[in-house]
């Protein structure tokens, strides 16, 4: 039985095409933006350098971003997943910061959110949290390349909270959502060829969720959008 050694050479090779095109993408810009600026022949104007800064500024928070969620994949891989700070967390909090985050970047979508105001605190990590709400929140959005509403729900009864990110975006097909919350898994179709991603989000996402105890589950049905939902223990 090979499947077990062909799955790892495969995760192998998918983890340099990922590395090597999304690590490669944003350097080539810094360095682009960057040669241009210094070139001693040119007398920029202060806006032209001001933009050119910005570019490599964001370039450069998208590398991070990058290299920390390759990081935390590997060492996922090596220790489990380690909740850091376990503290009271507020994720009506989390999800409206979360919100006023994306809501600039995006004027195609509808972002909202509705929580009752006796939504309970529950004991977690605070920054994981905030990791997985602001990857679904952002997979909604980039996922619904029309634009729509994305609407963050809060629901609760006595033993558990349910956070639900509804989207109008492409939607999964049946056959794929057993597979997305793999590592470096993505739907092989147009729209995520166009868009930047590794395939380690819902990875991420999934370990923080199930090292709190609580579930995360997908309902979708393609070209009418997804719905993500993360359950979690209130004790
Ligand atoms: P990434 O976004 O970096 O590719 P994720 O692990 O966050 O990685 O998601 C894995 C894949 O699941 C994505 O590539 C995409 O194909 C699919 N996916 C995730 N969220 C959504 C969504 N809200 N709507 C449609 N497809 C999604």
């Amino acid at each position: 039985d090979i499947t077990h050694f062909r799955r790892a050479e495969e995760a192998k090779s998918t983890f340099i095409s990922v590395v090597s095109h999304e690590l490669k993408t944003p350097v080539a810009v810094i360095k682009g933006y960057a040669s241009t600026l210094r070139r001693e022949d040119a007398d920029w104007d202060q806006s032209v350098i001001r933009d050119g800064l910005g570019v490599i500024e964001e370039e450069t928070d998208r590398l991070t971003a990058l290299i920390d969620n390759l990081l935390a994949a590997s060492k996922l891989q090596a220790e489990g997943m380690r909740l850091n700070h376990v503290d009271s967390v507020g994720l009506a909090d989390i999800v409206a910061r979360s919100v006023e985050r994306f809501a600039p970047q995006t004027q195609m979508h509808t972002l909202q959110i509705d929580f009752p105001a006796d939504f309970p605190h529950i004991q977690g990590d605070p920054v994981r949290l905030r990791q997985v709400i602001d990857n679904l929140v952002g997979n909604a959005i980039k996922y619904s390349p029309d634009g729509g509403t994305v609407r963050i729900e809060g629901t609760f009864d006595a033993d558990e909270v349910t956070v639900a990110i509804r989207d109008q975006g492409v939607g999964i097909p049946e056959d794929e959502q057993p597979h997305i919350f793999e590592r470096f898994y993505r739907v092989d179709n147009t729209l995520s060829r166009q868009t930047q991603g590794t395939g380690l989000g819902l990875y991420l996402s999934q370990a923080v969720i199930r090292a709190h105890g609580g579930t995360i589950t997908v309902e979708s049905h393609p070209g009418q959008g997804s719905t993500f939902r993360i359950r979690l223990p209130r004790a």
